[in-house]
């Protein structure tokens, strides 16, 4: 018996992966014995309790920072606390279903895909959603690519994709690695897009603007309905980059902003963990007229029936079945227990944390009114300095040195999730760390397991073996 007979015998809902017709014979030959030198006769495991299991994990994770630490106020990353019950969500057994299964028996994992599909379209404005894509990153590749199918569609061909300075660099990469050579915009004096500069920069080779609003410095660019104008006049569409979509839930729609096709990282707005860099999601919004063109397979409901189909002229596979699956169930969670209200509500709480946390440090922020999001700057100080001494406080700092607009920048962003007492805490902790002098103190941090890293040598170096620290190798 296997395991999807265990679970349903002989259900209807039960049928088997491969029928007998279809079983192939594929000829790999015989199978010969691995070489001596990669076998082992016997292994050593250690012999632990499981207390003194228990104890080794927990004392690994509290080595390291979380959102259930504290605070983690990484500017643009949007690390807002992940509620546990879409852990719980995502553990139901009924939703650990092999993606090869038919459609007809797969009708409640596929209800929803389609729901979120729907709920997303609606958050940001769209007509169709992909959930496909793994990552923020990987949104903007296929979106662009999506971009470029319309583009081509029409004998349309363009070389360019216009990117303001500030923008994320997986903007830049995104762009590139599809093909289009990168126009940077210098963003004005005020931080936003410079109107004349964006006129100067299109042409008819002009496929697409990438944007973020707010944009990177927190600032809305209120002049969005002109640069749509602008975009859409010389042939291009513009790109939204969802990254910062957590300050407008519920009130503000890229769609109606004017653009055509974003990326939303369901890992930031949506209350699903970053885990280490992932698995995350990044689902892509578009309008009805590239809708033919997302990856495919997409779903679709037909009289009460879900099904998975593919666009007609879709761009392909951006990634295996429908996307990381867990992660998008934590979010279809989320957005259900929170509702238009809880939305719009998270976003209301999002800028006025930032607003108050900005009021609270005696810190420069040049660029304003902000948004859920401030770029506060170290003045004389090594922004990494500063940062590295907030830890010694027992908080995380912000994103230091980005965006490049602000010099020695700390990207800070409470997220909603923040109480009246942690944010005072967190800018209690900004206020010390400023007023430390390096030079009297041991240097920071001091307080953490680690020291301070060479992070240069730790990204061209990693050491990810499991001695501990200290012991060679
Ligand atoms: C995080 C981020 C991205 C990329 O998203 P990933 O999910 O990390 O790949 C793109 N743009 C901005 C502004 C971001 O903050």
């Amino acid at each position: 018996m296997n395991y999807d007979q265990a679970r349903y015998g002989d259900d209807d809902r039960y049928e088997p992966l491969l029928s007998e017709k279809d079983t192939t014979t594929v000829d790999v030959g015989e199978s010969s014995p691995l070489p001596d030198d990669l076998t082992r006769d016997s292994l050593e495991l250690p012999g632990l309790s499981e207390p003194e299991l228990a104890r080794h994990y927990t004392r690994l994770s509290q080595m390291n920072w979380s959102v259930e630490s504290g605070p983690y106020p990484l500017g643009s990353c949007t690390m807002k606390y992940n509620p546990s019950f879409t852990e719980d969500v995502a553990a139901d057994p009924n939703g650990a279903v092999h993606p090869d299964r038919s459609d007809g028996t797969v009708q409640g994992t596929l209800e929803v895909l389609y729901g979120l599909q729907d709920s997303l379209a609606r958050i940001g404005g769209m007509d169709a959603v992909t959930l496909q894509p793994p990552a923020g990153a990987a949104g903007e590749f296929t979106g662009i690519l999506v971009a470029k199918a319309y583009h081509e569609s029409r004998d349309d061909d363009r070389s360019e994709v216009i990117i303001p300075a500030s923008a994320h660099g997986t903007n830049f990469a995104s762009a590139a690695m599809a093909g289009y050579d990168v126009v940077e915009l210098p963003s004005g004096d005020d931080g936003r897009v410079d109107l004349e500069a964006l006129e100067a920069a299109v042409s008819e080779e002009t496929a697409a603007l990438m944007l973020t609003n707010p944009n990177t410095v927190g600032v809305f660019e209120r002049d969005i309905v002109e640069i749509a104008e602008i975009v859409h006049d010389a042939g291009g569409l513009l790109y939204y980059d969802g990254a910062n979509l957590n300050a407008l839930l519920g009130r503000v729609r890229p769609g109606d902003m004017g653009f055509d096709v974003m990326h939303y990282n369901v890992h930031k707005t949506f209350a699903t963990p970053h885990g280490g860099g992932g698995p995350g999601a990044g689902p892509v919004g578009v309008t009805e007229e590239l809708a033919e063109f997302l990856p495919s397979p997409r779903v679709r409901e037909r009289e009460g029936h879900y099904e998975l189909y593919d666009p007609e002229r879709s761009i392909g596979k951006v990634h295996g079945y429908q996307g990381n699956w867990l992660v998008l169930v934590k979010a279809y969670a989320y957005i259900a227990r929170l509702g238009d209200s809880g939305l719009e509500d998270a976003s209301a709480k999002a800028v006025l944390n930032a607003n108050y946390l900005a009021s609270q440090i005696d810190y420069d922020i040049p660029y304003g009114p902000f948004h859920h999001e401030f770029a506060a700057t170290a003045g004389d100080r090594d922004a990494a300095d500063v940062a590295k001494r907030m830890l010694d406080y027992g908080v995380h700092p912000p994103t230091t040195k980005w965006p490049e607009l602000v010099p020695e920048a700390m990207l800070t962003e409470p997220t909603e999730a923040e109480s009246l007492d942690s944010l005072d805490d967190l800018a209690a902790a900004f206020d010390a760390a400023m007023a430390d002098s390096d030079a009297e103190l041991e240097p920071a941090p001091s307080k953490t397991t680690a020291g301070r890293i060479d992070q240069a040598r730790a990204a061209r170096n990693p050491r990810l073996s499991w001695r501990a620290l200290g012991e060679e190798e």
